[in-house]
């Protein structure tokens, strides 16, 4: 019986980038189906540079992460550059860099909302700002 190949380690990586892509697809299709079809993608990233760091935007990004229960709604996506759209990777706007958010919350109004709609959830809007960046209430 011949041993089994083993798999190098980009073989592997390339096997969990697909496996990733595959869950997406299924987890997308199982909450409706892609509400947002490839063009209007096209466009979002066209119409602004990245909303959280100016650079061109190459990606878009679902301010409410699909896998955390986020609509796919073309309201919902802002544009965005890989660099940031990785590192937010799956966090909401409240778990990540804020410094990038405020950025995202001056240049889309779409980023506004879905700050409110997630301070809803919160009892003290600014819980999520670290400390020492906290407004002082007065
Ligand atoms: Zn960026």
């Amino acid at each position: 019986m011949p041993a089994a190949t083993p798999l190098s380690p980009l073989d592997v990586k390339r096997e969990r980038e697909k496996a990733k892509k595959e869950a997406r697809k299924k987890w997308i299709r199982q909450n409706g189906g892609s509400g947002v079809t490839k063009a209007e993608k096209k466009a979002i990233r066209e119409s602004s540079n990245c909303v959280w760091c100016s650079a061109p935007a190459d990606e878009t990004d679902h301010l409410f992460p699909l896998s955390r229960g986020g609509p796919d709604e073309v309201s919902g996506i802002v544009a965005s550059c890989g660099r940031c759209n990785r590192s937010r990777g799956n966090k909401l706007l409240t778990e990540w860099d804020w410094t990038r958010v405020c950025r995202g919350l001056l240049s889309n109004d779409a980023v506004g909302r879905e700050l409110a709609r997630l301070s809803g959830e919160d009892k003290d809007p600014t819980d999520h700002i670290p400390t020492g960046r906290r407004p002082t209430h007065t």
